[in-house]
């Protein structure tokens, strides 16, 4: 039998407890023979149930229940203690001969929370409500103002996150260098809400300072292929002249009543505000994206949507799968003296593993659109959630206020959507590593958005870097730790890796082959710790490097090209595989990144299918390729690894057709020891240029 809260489990059996919400942690007693436990499971009392199935698993009480000894059947309360915990009843059971009351469990459950309806005579002891389904209704947009509030005011974090200006000024002023160039301006009319598009090549100018103060909202959305209505230079005044928001597409409609609901003026939207046929403001705008989600007052992130017509204010149903027990009505005295009710249940998956991923999640842009702003309203299929850069909530459910995420440990319960906040501390190479690594499974509606669609994390990623001293390059999507040509985390950003060979192509735009923006298919960065003794006297160097940026005013932008000119050791790759145990790896599976484990092995791994032949071809001698040092044996800490690389038109020129890696196996023999200690052994040392 399913429940929801609009139609929660009540029976005879529960029916006959009453809860004491004025005593809080004592217990709320009800004795019961065992006979009659035994038969409101059978009636199918999921409270009962609980406790009947928690008690065949203990011996001892096993035992009773089997002889029909009397048990006594207790409920403690525990008042919520928001936002830490919400009011939950705990199973307790005790012989009735002895004094002490045991924990029992409802199935895997130590606990039920504890919500009750609005109106309803406990919500004076109970403050969490059942999940809000309306997503438009009064409590979703006090919800979502109040948690806003809430952040601007209590989190120091969210607001050093902007600049120091923000401390100085108060809690919602915005950096004017950070004002969009483009905002809409949302105002009220008898006929309806109208957007006016206000700022550079309109007739209305920013009032910088109004924008300063009051804050704007940003919408990060799927476009899910053209846009309906979009900015260009032939409608530009039109837009100054004002739309009627009803004209726009449901996603950006909804947007604009959202955001004129929780108080805000002022509202930026990339298809609305970046004229669409002009490369010059497109590029412009693109390196200022940073600043924008950085620092608008909220991200409306329409998750649920998964192109601009479909909307995310919805109003849905109650999935009674959302629970596994429950809910149920139990009987409560309230404080007041007067009789309430309130629900029992446990959740499921409270991060709703089991259902498919939000459409915004599979989108590239959305990506760092998430991660580089402070405060997020997501909206997903199910809850409408908060998350900020040190707190979450949900509207609704067990956690209605904001929580410490220190308390929580996850980044927010939408997969995928969350700000850079806990990744800050890591060091910048491994924040993005994970950015890649997520970034590489979504999809981009142009190929050549490769690097623009992140290139805003990455420009605010560098300053970061360089704030701690390390000198971090940004090459074409790699962060090259470029402070000693020797060092080792140079190397490791050439060592990505493709996870499915045959799913992955090369994109025919300007990328150079090392850099994994050159291929479309999900990537894994290379992971990989700093060989104990470290020695910085292998002699590989990295000589010099460069890219051709397609615009000097977006430096993490298109490429038209790159080179890298390494110092180091190189074998072909025909001569490599004699007397030496290899494959081509055609998957990777990065939570067991060995290609076999039981075997000490050469793994030639190729990007591409293309580059799969050209392996072949090597193997049976019909074509040169090389194998390029850049890890060394480095006494039994390292395999040696390196690119996989093929000659290219001009001198001395080539480009990568893969990686190899000499991986060896836990008790490897001393043959297999000697193979991958020696295996450049009279190698030549050259400079290689790759292009
Ligand atoms: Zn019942
Ligand atoms: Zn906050």
């Amino acid at each position: 039998m399913a429940f929801t809260s609009k139609a929660p489990h009540t029976c005879k059996y529960c029916q006959q407890i009453t809860l004491d919400l004025t005593h809080s942690g004592s217990i709320t007693q009800f004795s019961c023979g065992v006979e009659e436990a035994i038969g409101a499971d059978e009636a199918g009392c999921p409270l009962f149930h609980g406790f009947i199935d928690d008690l065949q698993k203990n011996t001892s009480t096993r035992n009773i229940l089997a002889t029909g000894g009397i048990l006594n059947l207790g409920l403690r309360y525990l008042k919520e203690d928001l936002p830490f915990s919400p009011a939950i009843i705990e199973p307790l059971v005790r012989e009735t001969s002895d004094d002490e009351w045991q924990h029992v469990f409802f199935g895997k459950f130590p606990s039920l929370s504890l919500w009750t309806c609005e109106g309803d005579a406990a919500s004076a002891d109970i403050s969490t409500r059942p999940y809000e389904l309306d997503n438009a209704s009064v409590a979703s947009v006090d919800f979502a103002r109040n948690c806003i509030q809430s952040c601007q005011l209590n989190h120091d974090e969210c607001r050093r996150s902007t600049s120091d200006l923000m401390a100085r000024e108060g809690p919602t002023s915005i950096d004017p260098k950070a004002i969009p160039s483009r905002l809409l301006l949302i105002t009220s009319t008898s006929s309806g809400l109208h957007v006016e598009l206000v700022g550079k090549g309109l007739p209305s100018a920013i009032k910088t300072n109004s924008v300063a103060l009051d804050g704007f909202a940003i919408l990060s959305y799927c476009w899910g292929g053209p846009q309906p209505v979009e900015l260009t230079r032939r409608n530009i005044l039109d837009f100054g002249k004002g739309i009627q928001v009803s004209k726009l597409p449901k996603s950006l409609r909804d947007a604009a009543w959202f955001t004129h609901k929780i108080g805000l003026k002022y509202l930026w939207i990339d298809a609305l505000c970046i004229l669409q046929d002009n490369n010059e403001d497109k590029v412009r705008e693109i390196s200022r994206m940073e600043l924008y989600y950085g620092q608008s007052t909220v991200t409306i992130c329409a998750a649920s949507a998964a192109k601009c017509t479909d909307g995310f204010l919805t109003s849905r149903e109650e999935d009674p799968a959302t629970y596994a027990i429950g809910p149920i009505q139990l009987r409560a005295k309230t404080s007041s003296g007067t009789l309430g009710f309130v629900q029992g249940t446990a959740e499921s998956d409270y991060f709703n593993n089991w259902k498919p991923q939000e459409p915004i999640t599979l989108r590239g842009w959305t990506l760092q659109e998430a991660l580089l702003s402070r405060r997020i309203l997501i909206f997903s299929s199910d809850h409408l959630h908060f998350t900020c850069t040190v707190a979450n909530a949900t509207c609704g459910g067990i956690e209605p206020k904001l929580k410490p995420r220190v308390m929580t440990g996850y980044e927010s319960r939408v997969e995928g959507v969350h700000t850079l906040s806990g990744l800050r501390s890591y060091p910048v190479r491994e924040v993005w590593t994970k950015v890649v690594d997520s970034y590489t499974i979504r999809g981009l509606g142009f190929p050549t958005d490769k690097l623009p669609a992140v290139s805003a994390l990455a420009s605010s990623l560098i300053p970061m870097a360089r704030a701690r001293n390390q000198k971090v390059e940004y090459l074409a999507g790699l962060m090259l730790d470029a402070s000693e040509p020797e060092n080792y985390y140079w190397r490791t950003e050439f060592l990505w890796r493709v996870h499915h060979v045959q799913s992955t192509c090369h994109i025919p735009i300007g990328s150079p082959s090392w850099s994994w923006s050159s291929v479309n298919g999900r990537i894994s960065m290379y992971v990989f710790s700093q060989p104990k003794p470290w020695s910085s006297t292998d002699g590989v160097q990295l000589l010099e490097y460069g890219v051709d940026l397609e615009n000097e005013i977006a430096p993490f932008g298109v490429v038209k090209g790159g080179f890298v000119k390494i110092h180091t050791r190189t074998k072909s790759l025909n001569a490599s595989i004699k007397n030496v145990d290899y494959t081509i790896a055609m998957d990777y599976d990065p939570s067991d990144r060995m290609v076999d484990p039981n075997r000490t092995l050469l793994a030639l791994c190729p990007d591409t299918p293309k580059g799969v032949d050209r392996i072949e071809l090597a193997i049976q001698g019909e074509l040169d390729l090389l194998l390029v040092e850049l890890i060394p044996f480095y006494e039994n800490y390292t395999s040696p690894a390196g690119l996989i690389v093929a000659e290219a038109s001009g001198p001395n020129r080539y480009v990568r057709v893969g990686i190899y890696e000499c991986q060896q196996r836990d008790h490897q023999t001393g043959a297999e020891l000697a193979m991958r200690k020696s295996f450049f052994d009279n190698s030549s040392v050259q400079d290689v240029y790759i292009v």
